[in-house]
């Protein structure tokens, strides 16, 4: 049997509305979604780093260990956080999965990728990450197509739009690397993630109209020629984005009801304090003087990024150490994750939120972090975005009128084979662990018995299940060795 090649497309944040208003000018990602089975990806938490994980080991984060941008850990009373690096992600991606199974593919920008890990790595070619500190490709003897990867971040743009034009430069520059590293080695299959739809969005408005629409669009021209290249070389292609992303109106603020819970009292009254006093007494009188009224926090946040550049950053860093509940530090999310230091208070404020704002709120999962730090996610209704102000908490005010672009916690999936279907073909809503097993029953392997997702009823996909590897093995090595690394118990 002549094997299927198969390429999984990730574009970050992307939602089915932002993609619909574009399509009818991209005739390659139009040609495959007319002839594709379309769902929404349901995406707990709506976050990039666990959501990716998810899509890419299908199982849910508290299994896989990434539960957001940085790993948070209390030492003596003080919380420390650092970045999650790939040694953290404790069951086997994908291209593992696959290179087990002697399958061979490419690797583009997979989060938390460095420092470079996993088995079996001669059957893959690992293109480093956009949040990586480090760039690489692996094996090495690629290395001279690193000049064709450069991420966003490395860009020093003045204006919207210039942002936008070298965002395009770049991902032109990209798209030439990748058809030629795909003409080189011809993988069995290509994951590649295009994080910049997440970045642009977060930053200028692209839809429903205004001046950047024009600008956005040229870069979806660029990613709609980087599948015609795909499309050359793959039978199955799987677009699928870890969120989507749209603009709130109202947020509902929850700081409020945390700092009705007694026992939380103490260490916020000192956060405020310590904010007051931190490094620069002004600017902390500013921060507070701003945020304590809802006028003024009108106003704050109508100019949030200019008071950011004296003020926020400063502050920030001083409290993150002191502070023993925090939101997570990325505000580009709906879905909000609260640290807490015992579980008895993680109880007592879920069961507060839950009876005050239950029906705001859509899904709230507790999750055992480390030893010593207990995490609960919180995901508001559609519509709502999460804020936590603890300084704004002394007013009664809980929704915020306050527009933002956030993430939702609905994505979208697009499964094309050529030749398969004429018309689009909805089938409902999956959740981003189904990705996975999905895969690996269309390419006739064996599904892990861990793995949280369900095999999507495709046409392609027999219900026979391939022979039995077990994949368990490989992940309990990741968690031994993770917990060697780190010390956890
Ligand atoms: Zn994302």
């Amino acid at each position: 049997m002549v094997r299927s090649r198969v390429a999984i497309i990730g574009l970050d944040g992307m939602s089915w509305d932002v993609l619909m208003h574009y399509l009818e000018q991209l005739p390659c990602l139009r040609n495959i979604i007319s002839r594709s089975f379309l769902g929404l990806l349901k995406c707990i938490p709506p976050l990039t780093p666990p959501s990716w994980t998810s899509i890419l080991t299908g199982v849910k984060p508290q299994k896989h260990g990434i539960l957001s941008f940085v790993k948070y850990k209390t030492c003596r009373e003080n919380v420390h956080y650092r970045f999650y690096t790939s040694l953290d992600v404790k069951a086997p991606r994908l291209s593992e999965i696959l290179a087990i199974n002697g399958f061979f593919s490419l690797v583009i920008n997979c989060p938390i990728s460095y420092p470079l890990s996993g088995w079996y790595l001669e059957r893959q070619i690992i293109v480093y990450d956009i949040s990586s500190p480090k760039e690489f490709i692996c094996p090495s003897v690629y290395e001279r197509y690193l000049k064709y990867f450069k991420y966003i971040h490395a860009l020093k743009a003045r204006s919207n739009i210039e942002f936008l034009e070298q965002t395009c430069k770049l991902l032109e520059l990209r798209t030439e690397g990748i058809e030629m590293l795909l003409e080189e080695t011809n993988p069995d299959v290509l994951v590649l993630i295009v994080s910049e739809t997440d970045t642009i969005m977060h930053r200028v408005p692209v839809i429903p109209a205004g001046k950047y629409v024009k600008s956005f669009l040229k870069i979806l021209e660029v990613i709609d020629e980087l599948l015609k290249i795909v499309a050359k070389k793959f039978d199955v292609i799987i677009l699928v984005s870890d969120h989507g992303l749209r603009l709130f109106l109202k947020g509902l603020n929850i700081s409020k009801v945390i700092s009705d819970v007694e026992s939380i009292k103490p260490v916020h009254l000192r956060k405020v304090l310590l904010s007051l006093l931190s490094t620069n007494m002004v600017t902390g009188l500013i921060h507070y003087a701003l945020l304590t009224n809802i006028w003024t926090y009108k106003l704050a946040y109508k100019f949030r990024s200019f008071i950011r550049k004296f003020t926020g950053k400063r502050a920030v860093k001083r409290d993150r150490r002191i502070q023993r509940i925090r939101p997570d530090p990325i505000d580009a999310a709906d879905a909000m994750i609260l640290y807490f230091s015992s579980n008895q208070t993680m109880t007592t404020t879920t069961e507060r939120l839950k009876y005050t704002l239950g029906k705001y709120i859509i899904e709230m999962q507790t999750i055992r972090n480390s030893d010593d730090l207990y995490a609960v996610y919180i995901v508001p209704q559609e519509g709502l975005y999460l804020n936590l102000d603890p300084l704004h908490s002394v007013n009664r005010w809980d929704i915020l009128w306050f527009p933002s672009a956030r993430h939702t916690i609905y994505g979208i999936f697009a499964w094309y084979e050529k030749g398969l279907i004429e018309k689009p073909t909805y089938i409902g809503v999956l959740n981003n662990t189904d990705v996975l097993p999905t895969i690996l029953a269309r390419l006739g392997l064996p599904i892990p018995s861990y793995t949280d997702g369900k095999v999507i009823a495709l046409p392609t996909i027999s219900k026979q299940v391939a022979g039995q590897v077990d994949y368990r093995l490989i992940r309990k090595l990741k968690m031994i060795r993770h917990k060697m690394l780190y010390r956890v118990q």
